[in-house]
């Protein structure tokens, strides 16, 4: 199969991961006879400073004649006092609505080789449960503005949902727990929130059209507490795009480090983005010592969902495994008795167990 995937590298940590993604992608090209095509796309902080803007309409149309798109991540201090509409997560967020991107998955699943690097007590029982996100609506697309009254400063974000936002990616979380344990728990904030009780209004209804799935309510304060009390009694947990990024930030310390974890961010059809769950680390950049496998986990994902390479991405998933079990570890999940490795050496060790 022939593909062409836009890569964009982004700041911080982005360029030294994505290369060991990509370097694991050209190794499943060769072993079962793909072609890939990479087209790099400036997004974030670089494209400020070479564009003048985070998301340039260019790029985001390299982006939709893709048949994927690849991301590292974006943002660091050097753009942190540029004004909103000129900060990096902005080109983010446009991106992902320039290809309307409404659902995102979070997978939290702890590998049994870093159970020692998960900060809980006992994680014997596992954790193995994927955050359905939404992505392009709630308060991070709202209205936001700052204005003057009586003399000082008030800032207003706006919170909405219509009931097809909503019914679209509830839908995705009942259609993935069918594939799963067939438990679906939605987190709201529906003793305070209208958005919420119309979030709950609707969940209760797509539920009487999957009898076969577990279904149940959860106020978003008392999820952030069961995550860390009880994380193995969750399937596919469906939130709201600002409750997902936190609670899915939350479920990913769990599993040891948040270097392990990838996302897809999908819409109607098969192109969508892929990236690991975590940001720029701009305090270990340029040091080659991140964790790429949240990355090129997310290239795993990328083949299995946008290319339909079930056991390309299967691959993928094995040679981590191989390596963990190995003893190789980065730094984030470095335990006694592992061996220490770089970023490239990780990449390096994934692409030869596939290679192999
Ligand atoms: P972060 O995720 O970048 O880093 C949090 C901590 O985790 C840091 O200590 C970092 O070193 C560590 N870490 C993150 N990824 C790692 C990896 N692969 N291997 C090893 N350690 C890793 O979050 P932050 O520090 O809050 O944000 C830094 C910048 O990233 C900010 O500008 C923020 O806006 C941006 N950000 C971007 C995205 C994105 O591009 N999707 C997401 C979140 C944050």
């Amino acid at each position: 199969m022939e593909k062409k995937i836009a890569v964009i590298a982004g700041d911080g940590i982005g360029p030294e991961i994505v290369a060991q993604a990509v370097k694991v992608l050209d190794t499943v090209a060769k072993k079962y006879g793909h072609q890939f095509t990479y087209e790099p796309v400036d997004m974030g902080g670089v494209a400020i400073d070479r564009w003048g803007e985070p998301l340039p309409q260019a790029m985001l149309e390299k982006c939709l004649a893709a048949d994927s798109v690849l991301l590292g991540a974006v943002g660091g201090p050097k753009w942190d006092t540029m004004p909103g509409h000129l900060r990096p997560e902005k080109g983010l967020l446009a991106l992902r609505a320039g290809m309307g991107l409404y659902s995102n998955l979070r997978p939290a699943k702890l590998w049994q080789q870093l159970s020692a690097a998960s900060p809980l007590k006992d994680v014997s029982k596992g954790i193995d449960f994927i955050v359905v996100r939404e992505l392009i609506g709630g308060v991070y697309f709202g209205k936001h503005t700052t204005e003057t009254v009586d003399g000082q400063q008030v800032a207003t974000d706006t919170m909405s949902y219509s009931e097809t936002e909503i019914e679209r990616i509830g839908k995705i979380a009942f259609e993935t727990a069918r594939k799963r344990r067939k438990k679906v728990t939605s987190v709201d904030k529906a003793n305070v929130l209208d958005t919420s009780r119309l979030w709950r209004a609707v969940m209760h209804r797509l539920a009487e059209q999957y009898p076969d799935v577990e279904y149940s309510d959860m106020l978003v304060d008392n999820a952030a507490m069961q995550l860390i009390k009880a994380p193995e009694q969750f399937d596919v947990i469906v939130t709201e795009n600002m409750f997902g990024d936190i609670l899915s930030d939350e479920a990913s310390m769990l599993t040891g480090s948040i270097g392990m974890i990838p996302s897809s961010s999908m819409g109607e059809g098969t192109r969508g983005l892929f990236e690991p769950i975590h940001g720029s680390a701009p305090d270990i950049a340029g040091k080659d010592i991140a964790n790429p496998v949240g990355t090129i986990l997310s290239a795993a994902m990328m083949l299995k969902y946008s290319f339909g390479m079930e056991q390309e991405a299967a691959a993928i998933e094995q040679a981590v495994h191989t390596v963990l079990d190995k003893g190789l570890r980065t730094g984030d999940t470095m335990a006694e008795g592992c061996t220490q490795v770089s970023c490239t050496q990780m990449g390096d060790a994934i692409a030869d167990c596939i290679g192999a």
